[in-house]
């Protein structure tokens, strides 16, 4: 429970969203600024749920499939659905995590993608500037083709797959239909998991634990992993500043400063837990059987909201060991990293 007593009760009656609130605390408690994050059952969208809980905003989140006690159930890709949501809540600012951001499941389901991608962020968009809500739209450096780095916000984009191009078409639907929205592009993300093939980092443990098993890792592909802690307090103190200063609005990129390949990061995690990475090899030429392209490096400019001050430091690689321990098979982890 929130110190802000910024809880909510809220029930899902298919075709209707009905929000039943005040449960726990006197209403004049609950005076906080509303927020709505959608995506909040994923990787990202549940660190930024905690991290406007934690810091006096009344919070509403919601999921899809995984949605569960205390998060909303929507479909976002069902306009009634979002409009009825928004009018009964009235946000001031919403938070769109929402996504399906599988590089490959987007260019085998596309259609499916692209009305959440584009459509509903098109939906939520127009309704944020309907009712004056702050919209704060999450998009990727997968918008740029990674050819020509690093990337500033002006610079153009220009994605190789169907995922960044289903990013950068919500981008632009966000900024045709709410001018006063905030677009923020974030690289590869990792953090809490609740299970490890939930980031595309955290993942490579599976790899890395199995040292009976020799794996080839991509050792081309320049990535820059960013820790969604550090993402959520940026998109809470993004909020907070836009709230007050209207003029801060466009599109703005944060990232971690650790260039590493996958190969890289295994090899780093096996370190962190004095594994053998013996059976780990760098690969060194682009698979012809992955199913979309990915960008060589997209490293981000983020030169734009670094002149906002908002003091947010980037949490190392290293701190991956903190969402890896609950996956390892040696819970004495739990003493030797962290006491
Ligand atoms: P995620 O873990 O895959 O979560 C996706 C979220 O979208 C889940 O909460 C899911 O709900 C929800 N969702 C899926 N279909 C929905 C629908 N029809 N209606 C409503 N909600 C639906 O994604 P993430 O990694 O947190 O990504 C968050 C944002 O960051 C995305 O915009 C993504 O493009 C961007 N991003 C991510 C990365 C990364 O490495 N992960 C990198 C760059 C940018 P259920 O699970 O409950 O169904």
């Amino acid at each position: 429970m929130s110190h802000s007593g910024a809880e909510l009760r809220i029930r899902f009656i298919p075709g209707k969203v009905q929000l039943v609130q005040r449960v726990f605390q006197e209403e004049a408690l609950v005076q906080g600024p509303r927020v709505l994050v959608t995506g909040a059952t994923g990787l990202l969208g549940r660190a930024v749920y905690k991290e406007f809980q934690n810091n006096g905003w009344v919070v509403v989140g919601t999921g899809y499939r995984r949605a569960r006690p205390r998060l909303l159930r929507c479909d976002l890709t069902d306009e009634d659905a979002v409009r009825e949501l928004l009018h009964e809540y009235k946000p001031d600012v919403i938070v769109h995590c929402a996504a399906e951001r599988r590089p490959d499941i987007v260019e085998r389901h596309t259609e499916a993608a692209i009305n959440l991608n584009v459509h509903a962020t098109s939906v939520l968009a127009k309704e944020a500037a309907a009712c004056s809500a702050l919209f704060l739209y999450i998009s990727t450096d997968y918008v740029f083709d990674g050819r020509n780095p690093p990337y500033g916000e002006d610079d153009a984009p220009s994605p190789l797959n169907v995922y960044g191009r289903s990013k950068l078409e919500g981008e632009r639907e966000t900024l045709r239909h709410c001018p006063g929205a905030v677009v923020l592009r974030v690289p590869i993300l990792f953090g809490e998991v609740e299970s490890v093939s939930e980031s595309a980092v955290t993942s490579l443990w599976l790899k890395v634990r199995d040292t009976s098993e020799s794996c080839a890792l991509d050792h081309c592909q320049q990535r820059f992993p960013t820790h969604t802690r550090d993402v959520a307090v940026v998109c809470r103190k993004l909020c907070e500043r836009a709230r007050q200063d209207p003029s801060i609005n466009g599109i703005f990129h944060f990232s971690a400063n650790e260039q590493m390949t996958k190969y890289e990061m295994g090899i780093a995690m096996a370190q962190a837990f004095r594994l053998s990475s013996a059976h780990l090899s760098p690969l060194t030429e682009q698979s012809a059987l992955t199913a979309a392209l990915r960008p060589m490096n997209s490293r981000l400019n983020c030169s734009r909201l670094e002149m906002l001050n908002l003091n947010v430091h980037s949490l190392p690689f290293t701190s991956v060991v903190d969402c890896l321990w609950p996956f390892t098979d040696d819970k004495r982890w739990r003493q030797t990293v962290f006491h």
